[in-house]
């Protein structure tokens, strides 16, 4: 990609201009070990801090460094209470209370969860009391008995694990019984299950975090919005990914549909001042920017695909001896119409290049052809 080149040649600029100085290496070793490694965007980045507040749209600088490190977390203060730890891209939110302790919101996968662990010991030593899952993907939650054999090891405190019953109810779902007939569940089981039918509210010492499942059900039916109100900030995972473009499929949302009205949603509550952060569970931290930001890309991702649509229409064939083989390739003509299109605007967008926006322009075609 001609993209790829430029930064390419960006680099080779820098080690000219710098030859010396250590941060050419780095450069280098960018271009070299990461070459689809685009600049960040514009805006207010700032170094990462568990000391000093974000301000709302701020971002954290250099993320791409900080998170190709598995050993290392990224810890960023938001408000008074609140931090958002990231390791690989996979971030956590954790709210520390004087009275009642550590509150650790997913606490990640089990690769990525002692790296988690680690970076709570950095923000506080006060005890980790409760551990809430968002949802029940195991990339997000599956370092959770990690977590209670840390807590059972390390301190007299007792550890209670919030979910809402939808989550519960999966996870039973996925569970084997044991001889015995016990549960065998690969997490601890939730010891608070809260019934969503209507938004709760947990209270955690001064801190009242409050449990909402949007109505799209946008990324799976049980993902919980979890909402830190006294700091402002919102943990609603695998709904947007800051500064980057969005995952595969959209990180396998059930209901593309439900997926945009959440976000509509998300930003209505934005704009009405009750959230200023956003953690998505991966990215940079969010702010309503980049909730407005996501919103355009699936209109644009819209808008080509009904262009593309006029150039290949809906005309299912037989062909191949195959009543279905038809489909593939239609839809992979217009994606890659979609893909050119967009280049413009997001070929330097993180993740670009990566085969994600022609799985964006799928969902969006079948969106618009099955409904
Ligand atoms: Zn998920």
């Amino acid at each position: 990609m001609p993209m790829n080149k430029n930064i390419y040649l960006t680099s080779l600029y820098f080690a000219f201009a710098f030859e010396t100085t250590t941060a050419i290496a780095h450069q280098n070793d960018q271009a070299i070990t990461f070459p689809d490694q685009i600049p960040q965007a514009q805006g207010d980045y700032v170094a990462a801090s568990k000391v000093e507040t974000l301000k709302p749209g701020q971002k954290v600088d250099n993320l791409f460094d900080l998170q190709f490190d598995d050993k290392q977390a990224t810890i960023q203060k938001l408000g008074n209470n609140t931090y958002w730890i990231g390791v690989n891209y996979y971030n956590t939110t954790v709210i520390v209370d004087d009275n009642a302790g550590v509150m650790l919101i997913d606490p990640l996968g089990s690769e990525r969860v002692d790296t988690v662990l680690k970076a709570i010991k950095q923000i506080t030593d006060k005890p980790i009391t409760a551990m809430v899952y968002s949802h029940y993907h195991l990339d997000h939650v599956g370092g959770a008995k990690q977590v209670s054999d840390y807590v059972e090891q390390h301190q007299t405190e007792p550890l209670r694990i919030y979910s809402s019953a939808a989550v519960y109810e999966k996870i039973l779902r996925h569970s084997k019984k044991d001889d015995n007939n016990q549960i065998k569940a690969k997490v601890p089981l939730p010891t608070n299950v809260i019934k969503l039918d209507r938004a709760k509210t947990i209270k955690f010492g001064q801190q009242k975090i409050r449990m909402i499942v949007p109505k799209g059900a946008g990324h799976t039916p049980d993902n919980t919005l979890i909402w830190v109100k006294n700091d402002k900030v919102v943990h609603f995972a695998d709904m947007i990914n800051p500064d980057q473009l969005p995952f595969y499929n959209f990180a396998g949302a059930e209901d593309f549909h439900g997926y945009e009205e959440d976000l509509k949603w998300l930003l209505k509550k934005g704009i009405k001042g009750q959230w200023q952060y956003v953690n998505g569970g991966h990215g940079n931290i969010g702010s309503i920017d980049d909730v407005k930001s996501l919103l355009g890309y699936l209109d644009d991702l819209r808008r080509e695909v009904n262009k593309q649509l006029e150039i290949a229409p809906y005309e299912p064939k037989l062909s191949d001896r195959n009543h279905f083989i038809w489909v593939k390739r239609w839809q992979d003509t217009i994606a890659a119409g979609v893909k050119e299109a967009l280049e413009p605007k997001y070929g330097n967008m993180y993740g670009f290049d990566s085969g994600a926006v022609e799985t964006h322009a799928i969902m969006v075609l079948f969106d618009i052809v099955d409904h």
